[in-house]
C-alpha cells in the first residue's frame, strides 16, 4: 500500500507569528535570510520556484502564469481576505495547533498590539499556544538596571507571570545569537560581576556572553519550576547575527549534563540541529531527556527533507521528534512547510517499507507519532 499522509493532523511545535506589515515586501525574500543580495539570487534558490509552483495551484491560475502573476494574485487574495486565505491553507495542511514563539524577531521591535491582533484573527484561540523567549525578558528586565539580587529574583517573578498569562507550553531561548552555544556554566558571584559590567557597556562581547549564558540556566530553572520544555535554537539562523562557529548542538555538552539539568528538564533542540543532523540524533539518542524537531530543515532545505529525516531516524527514537515550520513573517510557510512534510515524510517511510525495515502499519504509526502525537507527549501543557 502506497503511504499518503496527506488527510494526517499535524501539530505545528516551533512556528512564528505573521501579519503583513512584518513580511518582506518583496515575495521572492521568502526563500532566504542573511545579507541582502540581488533580487536574481533569491528568485533562483530551489525553495523559491517551489512555493510559487505550489501557490500557482492554490491560487487556481492557469500553468501558465507568471511569477508575478501569481504573486499579485496572492497579495490580492491575502489582503483582501486573510482569514480567509489562511483558513483555506490551514484546511489543505490539517494544522490543529500552532505553537508560535513570540519572542520574535530576533531584534528590534516586538509584535505590537495590532500585529498580535491581526495575527490572532486569523488563527482561532484553539488552534494558538505560545512559547516565551528568555532574552526578551532579559533584554526588557535589564533596562531597569536593577541590583543583580533583585534581577535575579524579579526574572523569576516575571517569567513565572508570563508562563503563566501566555499559557505557555515551552521557553525558548536563542543563545546562538547571543554568544554562540558553547554556553558556560557560569556561576552566581561571575553572574553578578558580568551583569554589572554589562549594565556598564552592553557592547562588551565577553560579558554579555557571560550573562546570556547565565540566563539560560535561569530559564532551565524556570522549566523545571513550571514542568515545560525548554526549546534551544541549533544549527544553521540569520548569518548576521548568530555565532557560525558554533552551530552544532555538541556545544550545549557542559549545559545539558549539568545535574541541575540532567534528565530533569526537557530539552528540544530545535531544527534537528541542520547541518548536524546525525549529530542530533546521536544526542537524542544518548540523553533521556534530549528532544529535536524537524523545523527550519521543512521548509528551508527545499529537497532535503526526506533525506534528513531518515538521517534523523538513524538513531533518533521516533517518538522524539516532532514537526515544526519555523514558519514566520509570510503566512505561505506555516502552510507550504506542513503540505509538503507529509510528502517528503511519505517518501521516506514508503522507502523504510519497501526495504523492509517496518511494516506500513508501523510507518502509519511513525507518521502520526511524528506528526502529532509525539508533540502532545513532549509538551504536556498542548
Ligand atoms: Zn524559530
Amino acid at each position: 500500500m502506497k503511504i499518503d499522509l496527506t488527510n494526517l493532523p499535524i501539530i505545528d511545535a516551533h512556528c512564528h507569528r505573521f501579519c503583513p506589515q512584518r513580511e518582506n515586501p518583496c515575495f521572492p525574500k521568502i526563500a532566504g535570510s542573511g545579507f541582502e543580495q540581488p533580487l536574481e539570487n533569491y528568485k533562483n534558490t530551489l525553495l523559491y520556484g517551489m512555493l510559487i509552483d505550489r501557490l500557482r495551484v492554490f491560487l487556481g491560475l492557469p500553468e501558465g502564469a507568471t511569477d508575478d502573476e501569481v504573486i499579485a494574485a496572492r497579495n490580492e487574495f491575502y489582503h483582501r481576505d486573510p482569514k480567509g486565505y489562511f483558513g483555506k491553507m490551514t484546511e489543505e495542511t490539517k494544522t490543529e495547533i500552532y505553537c508560535a514563539e513570540i519572542g520574535s524577531p530576533l531584534t528590534g521591535k516586538p509584535y505590537q498590539p495590532d500585529e498580535i491582533a491581526f495575527y490572532n484573527s486569523v488563527i482561532p484561540a484553539e488552534k494558538r499556544r505560545n512559547i516565551v523567549r528568555v532574552e526578551r525578558l532579559f533584554d526588557s528586565l535589564v533596562e531597569e538596571a536593577l541590583p543583580f539580587g533583585e534581577f535575579i529574583a524579579e526574572f523569576h517573578k516575571r517569567i513565572d507571570e508570563q508562563i503563566k498569562e501566555e499559557n505557555a507550553i515551552a521557553l525558548k531561548t536563542v543563545i546562538a545569537y547571543y554568544g554562540g552555544l558553547e554556553v558556560e556554566i557560569v556561576d552566581d558571584n561571575s553572574a553578578k560581576t558580568a551583569y554589572e559590567n554589562y549594565l556598564k557597556d552592553p557592547t562588551n562581547k565577553v560579558v554579555s556572553k557571560r550573562i546570556h549564558d547565565y540566563m539560560v540556566a535561569m530559564g532551565l530553572d524556570a522549566c523545571k519550576r513550571n514542568d515545560i520544555p525548554m526549546q534551544i535554537h541549533t544549527g544553521m539562523g540569520e548569518c548576521t547575527m548568530i555565532n557560525m562557529l558554533t552551530l552544532s548542538p555538541a556545544y550545549l555538552y557542559p549545559l545539558f549534563t549539568d545535574p541541575r539539568y540532567l534528565n530533569k528538564v526537557k530539552i528540544v533542540l530545535l531544527h534537528s540541529g541542520y547541518p548536524y543532523v546525525e549529530l542530533t540524533g546521536y544526542l537524542v539518542n544518548q540523553f533521556p531527556h534530549l528532544y529535536t524537531d524537524i523545523s527550519s530543515v521543512v521548509p528551508f532545505a527545499s529537497i532535503g527533507a526526506a533525506e534528513k529525516f531518515l538521517n534523523l531516524v538513524e538513531r533518533a527514537p521516533v517518538n522524539k521528534i516532532q514537526f515544526g515550520s519555523d514558519s514566520g513573517g509570510f503566512p505561505e510557510l506555516a502552510w507550504f512547510g506542513p503540505i509538503y512534510f507529509k510528502e517528503e515524510l511519505a517518501k521516506a517511510l514508503q522507502k523504510l517499507v519497501d526495504e523492509k525495515v517496518v511494516s506500513y502499519n508501523r510507518a502509519m504509526e511513525i507518521a502520526k507519532m511524528v506528526l502529532y502525537d509525539n508533540a502532545k507527549n513532549i509538551y504536556t501543557r498542548l
